[in-house]
């Protein structure tokens, strides 16, 4: 171990002790889908698709100490890696009340569904948002407190 291989070792176990800073990563996928909400007293009740937007988000108060991926703490490809099989086989081009098996749709309850295919194959998941429109987003998550993504 070089010394600044030490210097990086030491500042992470004080990272741990104080726990005092974090970072939170966030990666975005694009899918297109069709759906329709059956209850709404409004437009949303016909069949019609969007561009949906999804970002997932990561959070971690270590960074990787050493090797491929030193200094993150999860490699966007790796959030990918998760994510890919679920927007080829549920998401992009779907229509979602078939694939998901949500009876209604909504943003709100696609992005708890995207959180829990998510949650056990990535650790450091704190919250999924799901943007329906360019001015319309939810964003969902459990256990670790309120997150308010900006
Ligand atoms: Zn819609």
């Amino acid at each position: 171990m070089n010394s600044n291989e030490e210097k990086n070792k030491i500042s992470q176990v004080r990272r741990d002790e104080s726990n005092s800073e974090s970072w939170t990563i966030g990666k975005e996928f694009r899918f297109e889908a069709s759906h329709q909400l059956p209850n709404h007293d409004g437009k949303c009740a016909r069949l019609h698709g969007h561009s949906w937007r999804c970002t997932i988000y990561v959070s971690g108060n270590r960074l990787i100490y050493s090797g491929a991926k030193q200094g993150m703490i999860m490699d966007y490809d790796d959030i990918k890696k998760y994510v890919k099989p679920i927007m080829d086989n549920y998401l992009d081009h779907y229509h979602l009340n078939d694939t998901t098996g949500l009876a209604n749709p909504t943003s709100e309850a696609i992005a708890q569904w995207i959180y829990e295919k998510l949650e056990t194959e990535i650790p450091g998941l704190i919250a999924v948002r799901v943007d329906e429109t360019c001015t319309s987003q939810c964003v969902y998550s459990k256990g670790k407190g309120n997150v308010l993504i900006l």
